[in-house]
């Protein structure tokens, strides 16, 4: 190996890996304007996919930085769940519809992860081509050796794989999207990566299936005994799906932590002949003939998460952080919310944004850590449930889930919610940054709290020009949410300061937090001449952008700012879509101090 330090650069931020998470991290610091370079040890993506299924939370988030667009057109939408439990009577199968979950999709995206990372590459260079001067693009076959941390500084020892010159990086932040063998982890004594291996021995493959009983808008699964069968939309163009099926289980072995294996093992890879096989008994009568396969594996289940997400300044995210069973369809997605919750945080901090750098860098972990170890959890059952051989896991199986399609739909779709990350909120207790509100008026409000995810709804936007447009929550977040958003929902109290004084009030906090709060207003059926809206000191041609009027009460109650109680609020929304703080009018001091220690002013 040659071992000559090439060079020195100073850089704020280093991505190891450019799999679906470091990509996305990129993306979103190209956006926040933050010099990174991103580093992928390998030359070219592998071109089979491992996931596939892009929930409808990980969409609204792509969507909201305008990267949803590829994968809308060229993924399948998966619109519902079609679980067959007697082979001799497919016909009669448990059904539930994505379009009945809590979410503003009424499907999830199939698409294989070689194309999100293709399109999330695209992104990437085109912000860099068009945009951002500071934007990097993926530097392949570069590969992280070790790094040291130092006080302000972490320094990155890289070796390019092609010709063994190894080069310095100083960043002040590392952040390890290097996937379940993630050298980021293993850099750090005391970060440790404890789980287990499930014994049980899974089978997929990517074939052309060609039955009515298998449809390109749904999950086909086949709740059998012994063990299920599941086929997912792959790529309806070429007649695709992805085959799952459980092969048996094995005896325990015991595995330490570099041992593992999440997914793919090349050890003993079944053939599609022997796949066919096992496919024809536990199905038969039903056939279904697998044809032309794209990609032929088996697998084993990794249940792992770190004991922590941070060491200083050094961070990792994705499968570096947490693996688990692929049945469910989340770690992906897990790993790229990792990644918006953690760049918005970065971004901060570098830009000297935060009221205290330790805490906001620690709310990542105290943030993202529960939502893993419950995505674990809640995939864990779902497997269990799924394919054990237990009696309890079959009785689940066969006795319980029919009652509960039947008698307690509601019971499966808040599992199904939770399965695809519709109801994923944070904690206050558990993060230093969520305002701990308790409104004094009493418990009967509703208002929205911190930590939870935003609502969408429909508006109504005045323009200059004095026509009017309708416009929804999420399209306002598109435009504001590199900052937070701070909205005033007015009730019908109206939008001008002499009727309303709250709105020198949201002038006020404005002027304090200039560079990191974009201001809203939010009204009821008030009819808003422009001659009426003092939005100073926006300029009339922008007040556009920031006052909205809507004709139904419907968005003032999702967030919970209801006519009866008769205060109007404020409720700051994160760049990560999920709210910071919300506090009725009486208690605007109290998201003052809150404000005080999180962000910094601006003329700090
Ligand atoms: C069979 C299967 C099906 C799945 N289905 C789904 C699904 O439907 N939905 C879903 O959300 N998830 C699914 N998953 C999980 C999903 O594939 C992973 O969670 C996802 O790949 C994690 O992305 P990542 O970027 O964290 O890691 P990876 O995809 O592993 O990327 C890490 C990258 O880092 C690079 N790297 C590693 N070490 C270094 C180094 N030292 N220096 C530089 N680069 C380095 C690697 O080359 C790699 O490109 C599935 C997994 C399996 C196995």
């Amino acid at each position: 190996m040659v071992s000559l330090f090439k060079e020195k650069k100073n850089v704020d931020v280093l991505i190891c890996g450019a799999g679906p998470v470091g990509l996305f991290l990129a993306n979103e610091l190209a956006e926040f304007e933050i010099n990174f370079r991103i580093i992928e040890k390998v030359e070219k993506h592998p071109e089979f996919s491992k996931a596939l299924l892009i929930s409808p939370r990980t969409m609204d988030i792509l969507d909201n930085r305008g990267l949803l667009h590829p994968f809308l057109e060229y993924g399948v939408k998966m619109k519902q769940f079609f679980i067959i439990k007697d082979v001799h009577n497919p016909s009669n199968p448990f059904k539930a519809e994505l379009s009945n979950m809590n979410n503003n999709f009424s499907f999830a995206l199939m698409n294989r992860q070689n194309k999100t990372v293709d399109y999330l590459i695209d992104a990437l260079d085109e912000k860099k081509s068009t945009r951002k001067e500071h934007v990097s693009n993926v530097e392949f076959c570069m590969e992280l050796i070790k790094y040291e941390e130092k006080d302000d500084h972490v320094i990155a020892v890289v070796k390019n794989t092609k010709d063994n010159i190894e080069e310095e990086i100083i960043c002040q932040y590392l952040v390890g999207c290097d996937g379940v063998h993630s050298t980021v982890r293993k850099g750090i004594n005391g970060w440790t990566f404890e789980g287990q291996t499930l014994t049980s021995s899974w089978a997929l493959a990517d074939v052309e299936i060609d039955h009515e009983l298998v449809k390109y808008d749904q999950a086909t699964t086949f709740l059998l005994n012994k063990g299920p069968i599941g086929a997912l939309p792959l790529d309806a163009r070429k007649n695709t799906f992805r085959l799952v099926a459980k092969i048996g289980d094995e005896k325990k072995k015991n595995e330490t932590n570099d041992h593992v294996t999440h997914g793919l093992t090349n050890e003993n890879h079944i053939t599609l002949e022997e796949l066919q096989k096992l496919v024809d008994e536990r199905i038969a009568p039903i056939k279904l003939e697998l044809k032309n396969p794209v990609w032929i594996s088996n697998f084993k289940i990794n249940e792992r998460i770190v004991n922590r997400y941070r060491t200083g300044r050094v961070f990792i995210a994705g499968d570096a952080a947490h693996c688990h069973s692929p049945l469910g369809g989340q770690g992906m997605n897990l790993g790229i919310q990792d990644a918006h919750n953690l760049a918005f945080k970065l971004a901060l901090v570098i830009r000297n944004q935060a009221a205290d750098d330790k805490k906001l860098l620690d709310s990542y972990e105290h943030e993202r850590y529960p939502v893993g170890k419950n995505v674990i959890k809640g995939t864990g059952y779902f497997t269990k449930i799924l394919s054990g051989n237990d009696y309890f896991s079959s009785f689940l199986r066969t006795r319980v889930t029919p009652i509960l399609f039947h008698f307690f739909p509601k019971t499966v779709y808040n599992f199904l919610n939770n399965l695809m990350q519709n109801n994923l909120h944070y904690l206050p207790v558990s993060s230093e940054i969520l305002h701990k509100y308790k409104p004094r008026s009493g418990t009967k409000n509703k208002l929205i709290e911190a930590g939870h995810y935003v609502q969408d709804g429909l508006l109504t936007k005045i323009t200059s020009h004095k026509s009017h447009e309708r416009i929804t929550m999420f399209d306002i977040f598109r435009s504001t949410a590199l900052k937070h958003t701070l909205i005033l929902f007015t009730l019908n109290k109206g939008v001008t300061a002499d009727c309303n004084p709250l709105i020198e009030t949201l002038l006020e906090i404005y002027n304090d937090y200039k560079n990191t709060i974009t201001p809203i207003i939010i009204s009821y059926q008030g009819i808003v001449h422009d001659a009426d809206v003092p939005f100073m000191p926006f300029q009339e041609e922008v007040r556009e952008q920031h006052i909205f009027v809507e004709r139904k009460f419907e968005l003032h109650e999702k967030y919970g700012v209801m006519k009866e109680f008769g205060q109007q609020a404020f409720v700051l929304v994160r760049p990560d879509l999920y709210i910071a703080s919300a506090v009725f009018e009486d208690d605007v001091d109290e998201l003052k101090a809150f404000l005080d220690q999180y962000l910094a002013k601006a003329d700090k």
